[in-house]
């Protein structure tokens, strides 16, 4: 999968790609990117990308003559371009799993007050926000993403961390603990060194959906759940714990 980024600070993306998953991903041939510099298509020797918005106000806005020579540069027009924004539709687990059946996708990094109306309406074809809250970078937005879409590309991490996650049947993950078996005090719970896997499942599970109650209770409608995926017996175990106490027995471990 290929991700092109047009950015003022294409730094930020090398760092990125630089590290970690995202690394390994580009050493095996699984991820490519390209992070393009806004400022080589500028026209005037300061190398502006920005001017003051029309109407007056605070803040400036990101020249469209500017982006537009650089989206035709890379051949975005006509593909997938995501500009990262506050008003765009949330980001959300199904959203990344979306993204993530493309094999190319383009993203604008909006600075500043953000980017000429105009573009948006020629070129961008997601507008997608990371969250309620205003940030000052549009590559960090793009990298959250971006983070989200590749770690589903095929061969950059197993399948089965996948599908063990928070959302991908509608409930938040369960707890975990590693070595040592007790520290400072504190033992892990007996369930997870009996070896016994049924036991250990249903134990997650529990624990899920207490979690979930805890946290982030709306997730736990019925007609969300089936949405997310979560089988009908699932949903079934989801009720009976709720109603055989896991409302009240919240938080005390096994
Ligand atoms: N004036 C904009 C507004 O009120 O919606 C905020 C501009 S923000 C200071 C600069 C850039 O950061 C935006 O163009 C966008 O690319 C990025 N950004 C900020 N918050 C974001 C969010 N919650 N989700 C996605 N991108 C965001």
């Amino acid at each position: 999968m290929k991700f092109t980024v047009l950015s003022l600070f294409p730094d930020f993306i090398h760092s990125y790609f630089a590290c970690s998953i995202a690394a390994r991903g580009v050493n095996k041939g699984l991820l490519r990117y390209d992070a393009v510099d806004i400022r080589d298509f500028a026209h005037d020797v300061h190398r502006s990308c920005d001017d003051a918005p029309y109407g007056g106000g605070a803040g400036m806005v990101m020249k469209p003559d500017v982006l537009a020579e650089a989206l035709h540069a890379v051949a975005a027009v006509g593909k997938r371009v995501v500009y990262p924004t506050p008003s765009g539709r949330p980001l959300s687990s199904a959203v990344i799993a979306e993204l993530a059946t493309e094999r190319e996708l383009f993203f604008v990094c909006g600075r500043y007050e953000g980017i000429d109306q105009r573009v948006l309406d020629r070129y961008v074809t997601d507008e997608i926000s990371i969250g309620d809250y205003v940030i000052a970078s549009g590559e960090l937005a793009a990298m959250v993403i971006i983070d989200g879409v590749m770690r589903r590309v095929p061969g950059v991490i197993s399948g089965e961390s996948l599908q063990q996650e928070s959302f991908e049947q509608g409930l938040l993950e369960y707890p975990h603990y590693t070595r040592p078996e007790e520290w400072d005090g504190e033992r892990v719970p007996e369930v997870l060194l009996s070896g016994h896997h049924a036991k250990i499942e249903e134990w997650r599970f529990r624990k899920s959906v207490e979690k979930t109650l805890r946290v982030r209770p709306e997730l736990l409608e019925q007609d969300r759940l089936e949405a997310a995926g979560l089988s009908a017996e699932n949903r079934r175990t989801v009720m009976k714990i709720l109603d055989s106490g896991g409302r009240d027995g919240l938080g005390k471990d096994d």
